[in-house]
């Protein structure tokens, strides 16, 4: 399964981005972050008591399914009473749901977590990173392995020259992202592809703030 992963910021962040409030609504979301344990209802009601312990009054909390979705707007008018209460919204969602419910309330919001990447559950507990979200994708050329994501210093044009019997020089632990790309290349016939030079990656990708259309 494919999510956003997401950290939460330290407490001592969070602190700040909440001073000179009294009063804190504190939302979080079924979704992603209850999957990777950042925003569910255990780490919603965890955060309550952080909150109180600090001096804060927690006018009330939620998880709402899809924090993302429009239908978020609807769910949250059942807390209008606490909600308009609060000096403060804390999110424990990703960005993504952070930027959507500050749209629908027009509110102040503070984002308790962090947004990292999009990543794929791998075990119990366990995500990797699948995407940057770079905006150049070549993963048509590496035989569906991305060597942003999968290879410690984000090379595309080969390994390192560190890599060692198929392991990382980084992490030996983990295989070589290049080794990998070779070896499924090779599977694939397609060999031919790891000689394809791939130009410097652009960082920016587009202008901000990014805005995409569909074309007709
Ligand atoms: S190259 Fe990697 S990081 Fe970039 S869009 Fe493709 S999968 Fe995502
Ligand atoms: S050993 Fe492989 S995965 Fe590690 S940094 Fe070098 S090319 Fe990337």
């Amino acid at each position: 399964m494919i999510r956003s992963i997401t950290q939460q910021k330290p407490i001592e962040e969070i602190e700040q981005l909440l001073e000179g409030t009294g009063r804190v609504f504190i939302i979080g979301c079924g979704t992603c972050v209850t999957l990777t344990q950042t925003g569910g209802m255990a780490q919603v009601e965890a955060m309550k008591n952080l909150l109180s312990e600090k001096g804060k009054v927690v006018t009330g909390m939620t998880v709402v399914p899809v924090a993302c979705d429009n239908l978020t707007a609807d769910i949250l008018k059942e807390f209008q009473g606490p909600l308009k209460q609060a000096d403060a919204i804390l999110i424990m969602t990703c960005a993504f749901g952070v930027q959507t419910i500050a749209r629908q309330l027009q509110r102040f919001v503070v984002p308790a977590l962090n947004t990292m990447c999009i990543g794929k559950e791998t075990g119990a507990g366990e995500f990797n990173e699948v995407c940057k979200q770079c905006g150049t994708c070549i993963i048509g050329e590496t035989g569906g392995i991305c060597p942003v994501t999968a290879c410690h210093k984000g090379l595309v044009n080969g390994p390192c020259g560190g890599t060692n019997e198929g392991k990382c020089e980084i992490d030996s632990n983990k295989d070589c992202a290049w080794t990998m790309i070779y070896n499924r290349l090779k599977d694939l016939d397609r060999i031919d592809a790891m000689r394809k030079y791939q130009k410097p990656r652009n960082h920016l990708g587009e202008p901000s703030p990014g805005k995409f259309r569909i074309p007709a």
